[in-house]
């Protein structure tokens, strides 16, 4: 069994933040988040854990590290709250940066072992309050507390200026034009149907995924518009980062974006993160009992298009396909039904994962591990061996990933165990295959 000090990765982030911590600092900002922040649910789960270790098979970390204990969720849980419980804080700066360890990098808040806990004890929510003592230590993983400053500095993670922002849609609309002559992206449309709200990297990174959903919109027919104004990006890793601050911040600069334009829905990219944000974390700490305004996902809304028979095809995808479960919608909001059946409209053949469905291992990028950066990536690499395993035995190349962090981690999978796969959003799949006007 090894130990989590036998694995201490360098990260200019966590050594500065503990750099200036005191045993008095920590206790103080233990004590008081745990009285001032946590309850009965944090004391329910310490109590009732029966130490029987079933969570341990829910968890790739652990199944990817030939079944080490120190990997099972319920050690992580051990070694980072309960301990700090235990201790009444009085921890070393030294074990407070390998409580940040395994909160922001072996743990992808995924929930999939609460499944395998015969008590429903959730180690993703322990995680999340250890992440946020170390937040508010200021321990933090350098990448992805740059990718937070940067959100709550600009109101979008890629330091995109408003002016960029408005350059890339009316970018992608003129491409567009080429081939849909009569398509336009309509910017602040009042009362329209559907905003369109997508994540920070799409106008930097993943342009064609904007072009793809102007074309999808224009040939269903919405009546539908993106904002031009802050509040567009709709990720949020000050949630994964413990700024819960910044995170209620994020997301109501969102819904208020929306609220503005009095729009009938928020229709959100192929993205699990942002959507968990949106209909679990930001407003949960806003204290929304209802939404603002009604939100769903791509999944959803592709879904719906197709039921009302507004997507047309020329054929379906022929090369087989695999489906990746993002664990935010599908754990999280239980549209696995809606994902294949929008799948299998697409395409010929689909060859699930063993196992699938809510049962199915996350990606290992999600929870910010992936934005913790290249120092962790070996760490999410070793630590989603069953994850390849799953990819490789389905034997197809093309995977269905209708999410953007599961698209990152699973490319680097698919490079680090050589599996030769390629990862498609279901809007590349749409757009591939439907009717275009003849020029
Ligand atoms: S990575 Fe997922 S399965 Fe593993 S401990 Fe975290 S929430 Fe549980
Ligand atoms: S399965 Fe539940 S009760 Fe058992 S060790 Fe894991 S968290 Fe504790
Ligand atoms: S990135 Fe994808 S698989 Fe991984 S936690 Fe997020 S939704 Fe789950």
């Amino acid at each position: 069994m090894s130990t989590i000090a036998d694995r201490i990765v360098p990260d200019v982030g966590l050594e500065a933040g503990i750099a200036g911590l005191t045993t008095e600092r920590i206790q103080e900002v233990v004590n008081q988040t745990l009285k001032g922040e946590t309850g009965a649910k944090l004391k329910a789960y310490k109590e009732t854990c029966m130490r029987c270790g079933l969570c341990s098979q829910g968890c790739h970390f652990y199944m990817s590290h030939d079944q080490d204990p120190s990997y099972s969720p319920v050690s992580k849980a051990t070694e980072t709250m309960y301990e700090l419980i235990d201790k009444k804080g009085k921890v070393t700066p030294e074990r407070i940066y390998q409580m940040a360890q395994i909160a922001f990098t072996e743990c992808n808040l995924c929930k999939r072992c609460a499944h395998y806990c015969p008590v429903g004890i959730d180690i993703a929510y322990i995680m999340t309050m250890v992440r946020r003592i170390c937040y508010l230590l200021d321990v933090v993983p350098q990448y992805i507390r740059d990718t937070a400053h940067s959100h709550s500095s600009t109101m979008n993670q890629m330091w995109i200026k408003d002016d960029e922002w408005i350059d890339s849609l009316q970018w992608q609309e003129d491409e567009a034009r080429d081939e849909f002559p009569d398509l336009r992206i309509p910017l602040d449309k009042e009362g329209a149907d559907v905003y369109y709200s997508v994540i920070g990297p799409e106008p930097k990174f993943r342009t064609q995924l904007i072009y793809q959903a102007a074309a999808i919109m224009n040939a269903a027919g919405i009546d539908w518009t993106m904002p031009s104004h802050p509040g567009w990006d709709n990720s949020d890793m000050c949630m994964y980062v413990g700024d819960f601050e910044n995170m209620g911040r994020i997301k109501r600069a969102h819904y208020e974006s929306a609220q503005k334009l009095r729009v009938k829905r928020i229709v959100m990219g192929e993205c699990g993160h942002a959507f968990r944000s949106i209909y679990d974390m930001g407003n949960r700490w806003l204290g929304y009992k209802e939404m603002p305004v009604p939100v769903i996902h791509a999944i959803e809304f592709y879904w719906d298009l197709i039921q009302e028979g507004k997507i047309k095809i020329t054929h379906k995808y022929e090369k087989p396909v695999t489906i990746q479960d993002p664990c935010n919608v599908i754990r999280g909001r239980g549209l696995m039904d809606k994902l294949r059946d929008v799948v299998h409209f697409l395409c010929e053949e689909v060859v699930e994962m063993t196992p699938n469905r809510e049962h199915n291992y996350c990606c290992c990028a999600g929870g910010g591990v992936i934005n913790c950066g290249p120092p962790f990536k070996n760490t999410r690499m070793e630590g989603n061996r069953v994850k390849a395993d799953q990819l490789r035995n389905t034997g197809v190349k093309d995977i269905v990933i209708p999410c953007h962090n599961c698209h990152g981690g699973i490319e680097d999978i698919i490079g680090y165990y050589d599996l030769g796969m390629h990862g498609k959003f279901i809007g590349d799949i749409i757009y591939e295959l439907m009717e275009k006007p003849e020029l």
